[in-house]
């Protein structure tokens, strides 16, 4: 993690170093103000996406006291999760199915932490449809594993094999405003629940990823 953290940082750090550079040069050369403003652009740009790689990196170096973990009501922040997502969805045309079993066994978990899995997963499944369709989210208990099982299905683009191998690792995005870190941190923080994320696609129909949490 470090050795391809320290690549996706020292690569915008060294197109900013030379777009500084260029603008220098056209500043003592009094060329036209178009230069500069080119290069102090795509300086901006890439400093945002520096920014942007660390403030995820933030939220990984945040362990989770397993200590904070309460019996927690996994329906329940699927509303919380489709409340800040909603208008978004459907400025988007995705429509949400919900299928969610009631009376579900509470697993002991950080709320927080969840919700943050979940919208990760639910925004994956809004730039997998772009061009909208209908996203399913499904919560089920499987009494033989004693786990609840989080389903989060979408109508997207799916994911090639040779993708979906690759899919954990981190800064692994095929988005140009990605920083590959959404799913990686999200298989941490299942983990350190003691849970697991599971993943299927078929290309052109979409993707089904299932969170399994240990009740
Ligand atoms: P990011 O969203 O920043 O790219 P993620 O780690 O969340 O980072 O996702 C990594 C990659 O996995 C995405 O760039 C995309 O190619 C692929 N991916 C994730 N979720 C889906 C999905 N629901 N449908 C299709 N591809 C997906």
């Amino acid at each position: 993690l470090a050795a391809s953290l320290a690549h996706e940082i020292n690569n915008p750090l060294q197109t900013v170093i030379g777009c500084l550079g260029l603008a220098e040069e056209s500043i003592a050369e009094a060329q036209t103000d178009d230069d500069v403003e080119t290069y102090v652009t795509m300086a901006h740009e890439e400093l945002k996406r520096a920014a942007r790689i660390v403030s995820r990196l933030r939220d990984l170096s945040r362990p989770t006291d397993p200590g904070q973990g309460v019996p927690t009501d996994v329906n329940e922040i699927i509303e919380d999760v489709l409340k800040v997502s909603r208008k978004d969805l459907k400025n988007n045309r995705i429509r949400v199915v919900q299928q969610l079993t009631t009376n579900l066994p509470q697993p002991v978990l950080v709320e927080d932490r969840l919700k943050q899995v979940l919208l990760n997963l639910v925004l994956n499944a809004r730039d997998a449809m772009p061009n909208g369709g209908e996203l399913a989210l499904i919560t089920e208990y499987n009494d033989v594993a004693n786990e609840v099982v989080i389903t989060v299905d979408d109508q997207g683009t799916g994911i090639p094999q040779d993708v979906i191998d690759q899919l954990f690792d981190p800064f692994f995005s095929t988005k140009t405003e990605g920083s590959g870190l959404g799913l990686f941190v999200s298989r941490n923080i299942v983990q350190e629940q003691g849970g697991r994320i599971e993943v299927e696609s078929t290309v052109g129909q979409g993707a089904t990823f299932k969170v399994h949490l240990p009740v």
